[in-house]
C-alpha cells in the first residue's frame, strides 16, 4: 500500500471562500464553496487536492490551472505568466458536503513563512480559489490491522483514515499536536487507539516526538502503515519500521513538508 501515485488523477474545481475560523490554537479550518465543488468525487480517507491561491495584488489567472499534474499539465502551469499563475500548496479534504458544493480545509497556522498558511489566517469571503483533484495516497490493508503516525499538518488525513476505516478495524494512531488544546474529535473505530502527543517544548521541531514514541512500539504484524507529516518523520519512521520487520510494500509514507523549506 504505497502512497498512490496522483499523476492521473484529473479534474480542477473553481470555489470561494465562505467562512474561515480559528478551530484549535494552531489550526483554521478554511470552508470553500462553488457548483463546481458539488461534482468533485468522494474518494475518501486522506483525499487531498492542490490548493490554487488567489494573488495579493488580485491578478489571479486560473485558466493557468491544469485539468491534472502529470508532465504536460505541469509544463502547462509553468507556460504560464509567473506574473499571474496562482501559487499552490497540497491540502486534505477535512470535510466534503456534495450537496452545498462545500469543502472543509484545515490549515496549520505555522506562522508568517510561506504562502497557503498565512493565507488562510487573512483568508476573506467571497476570494477565488481553485482545488486540483488528486485522489487519495491511502488504501484499507487486508489484515484491518493499522498504525497512523502523523504530525499536526496530517491530522485532516489521519481523522478522515479514522472516519472511512470499516468499524472493525484495530490498531493505533499517533498524532503529534503543538497544544494539548489542538487535539479534534475523531470518529475512529473502537478498536483503534487515538494517542494525542502535544510538545512540551514549543521549539521542538515538529515530528520528532510522534518519530519517538513510534520507536517505542512494536507493531503487531501483519499491519498496514501510514505515516505522514515533516519529512524527517516519515523517513525515519519509516526506516524503523522496516527495521521492526514491516514489509516496505505494507508502508505508504509522504513528507508533506521540510524544516525550512518552501512548496
Ligand atoms: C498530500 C498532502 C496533504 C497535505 N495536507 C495538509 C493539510 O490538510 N493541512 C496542512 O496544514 N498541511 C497539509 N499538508 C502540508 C502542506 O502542504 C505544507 O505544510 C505546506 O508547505 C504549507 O505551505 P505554506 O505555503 O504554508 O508554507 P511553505 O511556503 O511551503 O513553507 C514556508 C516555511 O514554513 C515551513 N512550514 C511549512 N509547513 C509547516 C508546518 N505544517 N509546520 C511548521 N512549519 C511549516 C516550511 O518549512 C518553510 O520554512 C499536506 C501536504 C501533502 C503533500
Amino acid at each position: 500500500m504505497a502512497f498512490a501515485d496522483a499523476r492521473k488523477t484529473r479534474g480542477h474545481y473553481l470555489a470561494e471562500v465562505v467562512r474561515s475560523e480559528r478551530v484549535t490554537p494552531h489550526m483554521q479550518r478554511v470552508t470553500v464553496a462553488g457548483d463546481e465543488l458539488t461534482r468533485l468525487p468522494r474518494h475518501g480517507f486522506d483525499q487531498w487536492f492542490r490548493l490554487f491561491l488567489p494573488r495579493e495584488d488580485g491578478t489571479t489567472d486560473f485558466d493557468a490551472v491544469p485539468e491534472g499534474f502529470g508532465m504536460a499539465g505541469y509544463l502547462k502551469y509553468l507556460m504560464a505568466s509567473s506574473h499571474t499563475r496562482p501559487l499552490f500548496r497540497a491540502y486534505t479534504v477535512r470535510g466534503h458536503r456534495p450537496e452545498s458544493g462545500e469543502v472543509d480545509i484545515d490549515l496549520v497556522a505555522h506562522g508568517d513563512a510561506g504562502v497557503a498558511g498565512p493565507w488562510a489566517q487573512r483568508a476573506q469571503r467571497g476570494e477565488r480559489v481553485m482545488l486540483l483533484d488528486q485522489g487519495r495516497g491511502f488504501e484499507p490493508h487486508p489484515s484491518g490491522e493499522y498504525l497512523l503516525v502523523g504530525d499536526e499538518s496530517a491530522l485532516p488525513a489521519v481523522a478522515g483514515i479514522l472516519r472511512d476505516l470499516p468499524r472493525d478495524a484495530r490498531g493505533i494512531a499517533l498524532v503529534e499536536i503543538p497544544d494539548p488544546d489542538d487535539a479534534q474529535p475523531l470518529e475512529a473505530p473502537e478498536g483503534v487507539e487515538v494517542r494525542w502527543l502535544p510538545r512540551a517544548d514549543p521549539l521542538a521541531q515538529p515530528g520528532r516526538l510522534a518519530l519517538e514514541t513510534l520507536r517505542t512500539i512494536a507493531p503487531v504484524l501483519p499491519v498496514g502503515v501510514y505515516i505522514a507529516g515533516e519529512q524527517t518523520l516519515a523517513a525515519e519512521g519509516r526506516r524503523h519500521l522496516v527495521a521492526a520487520g514491516v514489509p516496505k510494500h505494507d508502508i505508504a509514507f509522504t513528507g508533506y513538508w521540510k524544516v525550512g523549506r518552501a512548496g
